[in-house]
C-alpha cells in the first residue's frame, strides 16, 4: 500500500518555509513561532491539518464578514466559474460588474454613483490619490498636489498609500522614496482628558485640521482618513463629529475628502458605511476587504459624477484617467461581492451585530478595572482592550517584550486566532459568530491577558 496519510502541520510548515516569504513577518520568527497551515474553514472556524479548530477572531485580516465557505457566496462563485472567469475590462464588460455597480450605488452615501476598480486596498488608495490630483489638474489648478492625512493612520503598503500613512514600523525605512504628506494630529479619543467626552475631544482636535486647510488649501488636493476607527494602529477610535466638521471644511476650502473605508466598510462600525454616522458623503470612498465577503482580492473607488465629469472629454483633450490593473473587475470577485451585498441586505445583520457587540462589551468591560488595562473601547463590531505597563501614566509595555505574541500563542493553543497589535487585544470577528463563541473568545482573551502581563 502506498502511504496516503495526509500531510501533517509540521511537514507542511517545513515545505512552506523552504520557498515562501510571508507578509508583515520577520521570517526568522518562524524558528520559534510556527506557521499554521490551514486545511479548510467553515463559518468562524479555521481547521489545521491535525484537525484542530480556531475561531477566526480577526476575520482573517478583517476581510471575512459572513463566514468562511459561506454556502451562498460559494454557490455564486461556482456558478460564475463555469460562465466567465475573467475578461479584459477595457472595452469589454460583463454582468457581474454591471450588477455590482447597480447594487452598490443604491447603498453608498448620496452622490457616490461611479465605480473604478482596483485589485487590493492599497491600489484603491493609489487610484483615489491620483484621481484627486488629476481632477484639480483638469480643473486648471495644478498647484493642488499635496495630501493631508491623520497621524497614526494606515492606508496600505504601496508607495503612495505608505506616504499618507503614519505607522513608523512600516514607513520609516522607505521614507526616502515617499512623497511628502501633511500629517495632522488625530482625533483618536484614547488621548482625551479624564471626564472629556469623545465628541468634545474629537471636536477639539479638529482645530489642527482646520488650521492646515485654512493655511494651505491652495496646495492641497485632498484629505484622506479612516472614518471612525484607525484600525492598523491599534483600533483607535473617534467621534463622527470629526467627519461632519471635515466635510464642511473640505467644502469651504475646495479640498477633496477621501474616506478609506477599506477596513470599516460593510457594516463593521454599526452602519453599512462609517460615513453614514456623520451624515456625510466623501468625494472618494475606498472599499476592499469585506467587499467580496473576504473571498477574493478586489477594491473599489466610488466617486461622484462631478469628479467623473472632469475627466470626460474628447480623447485628444488628454484628460482621461488612464490607470489600469490587469484583473480589473474580475467577474469571480464581482460575483462574490454581489452575493455578499445580497446577503447583507437579506439578513438583518446590523441589528444582529448590535446584540453581538453588546455580548463582547459585557464580556470584557470588567477589564476596565484591571491594573494593566488602560482602556476598553468599542465601535460596532470592533472591540479593543489596550494593555499598558502602568495604568496611571499609561506607559506602554516595551515593544521588544512582544507581550501580544504571548496572547497570540496562548489563544492558538486554546483554539482561537487572536492577533494583538502591539499591546492592543481586539475582536473583529465575522458577523455570524454565535453567543457561545463570543463567550469562548472573551474567556480566552482574558486568560491570555492575565498570562501576558504577568512577569
Ligand atoms: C488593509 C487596509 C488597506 C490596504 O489594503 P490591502 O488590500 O492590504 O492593500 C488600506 N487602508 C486600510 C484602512 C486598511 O485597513
Amino acid at each position: 500500500m502506498p502511504d496516503v496519510s495526509p500531510p501533517r502541520n509540521d511537514e507542511l510548515m517545513q515545505r512552506d518555509l523552504r520557498h515562501l516569504w510571508h507578509p508583515c513577518t520577520q521570517m526568522k520568527d518562524h524558528e520559534r513561532y510556527p506557521v499554521t497551515p490551514i486545511r479548510r474553514a467553515s463559518g468562524v472556524y479555521l481547521e489545521d491539518f491535525e484537525g484542530r479548530r480556531y475561531i477566526d477572531a480577526i476575520s482573517s485580516w478583517w476581510t471575512n464578514i459572513l463566514g468562511h465557505c459561506n454556502p451562498d457566496i460559494n454557490a455564486a462563485i461556482k456558478d460564475q466559474l463555469d460562465q466567465l472567469e475573467h475578461v479584459i475590462f477595457a472595452g469589454f464588460s460583463h454582468e457581474p460588474a454591471i450588477a455590482l455597480g447597480e447594487k452598490l450605488t443604491a447603498l453608498t452615501p448620496p452622490g457616490l454613483t461611479r465605480l473604478f476598480f482596483g485589485d487590493n486596498g492599497s491600489s484603491a488608495i493609489e487610484i483615489a490619490l491620483k484621481m484627486s490630483f488629476h481632477f484639480w489638474l483638469n480643473s486648471g489648478k495644478p498647484g493642488k498636489k499635496r495630501f493631508v492625512a491623520l497621524q497614526n493612520g494606515y492606508h496600505g503598503e504601496t508607495l503612495g498609500a505608505l506616504a499618507v500613512g503614519d505607522v513608523a514600523l512600516f514607513k520609516t525605512t522607505y521614507a526616502p522614496l515617499l512623497m511628502d504628506a501633511i500629517m495632522v494630529p488625530s482625533p483618536d479619543c484614547y488621548y482625551r482628558e479624564p471626564g472629556e467626552s469623545w465628541e468634545a475631544y474629537s471636536r477639539r482636535q479638529f482645530a489642527h485640521m482646520e488650521r492646515v486647510l485654512a493655511e494651505k488649501h491652495d496646495e492641497i488636493a485632498g484629505v484622506i482618513l479612516e472614518p471612525l476607527v484607525q484600525c492598523a494602529t491599534g483600533m483607535r477610535m473617534y467621534h463622527p463629529v470629526y467627519l461632519t466638521l471635515l466635510r464642511e471644511a473640505c467644502d469651504k476650502y475646495g479640498v477633496h475628502l477621501i474616506a478609506d473605508e477599506i477596513a470599516v466598510g460593510f457594516g463593521r462600525t454599526g452602519t453599512l458605511f462609517a460615513c453614514e454616522q456623520a451624515g456625510i458623503s466623501p468625494d472618494f470612498l475606498c472599499l476592499s476587504k469585506a467587499l467580496t465577503g473576504g473571498y477574493l482580492p478586489m477594491s473599489l473607488v466610488v466617486t461622484s459624477e462631478t469628479i467623473y465629469g472632469a475627466f470626460y472629454d474628447s480623447y485628444e483633450s488628454m484628460r482621461g484617467f488612464l490607470h489600469s490593473h490587469s484583473y480589473t473587475a474580475n467577474p469571480l470577485a464581482c460575483r462574490a461581492a454581489c452575493a455578499t451585498i445580497d446577503l447583507l441586505q437579506q439578513g438583518d445583520w446590523l441589528t444582529r451585530n448590535r446584540a453581538t457587540a453588546k455580548l463582547f462589551w459585557d464580556g470584557v468591560a470588567p477589564l476596565q478595572d484591571h491594573p494593566h488595562v488602560a482602556e476598553v473601547r468599542q465601535t460596532g463590531m470592533i472591540t479593543a482592550i489596550e494593555l499598558v505597563k502602568n495604568k496611571q501614566t499609561r506607559q506602554a509595555f516595551a515593544w521588544q517584550e512582544r507581550r501580544g505574541m504571548r496572547i497570540f500563542d496562548y489563544a492558538l493553543s486554546q483554539g482561537a486566532l487572536l492577533r494583538p497589535i502591539g499591546g492592543v487585544v481586539y475582536f473583529m470577528t465575522p458577523y455570524i459568530i454565535s453567543p457561545e463563541q463570543v463567550q469562548q473568545l472573551v474567556r480566552i482573551a482574558i486568560d491570555g491577558i492575565t498570562l501576558a502581563v504577568a512577569d
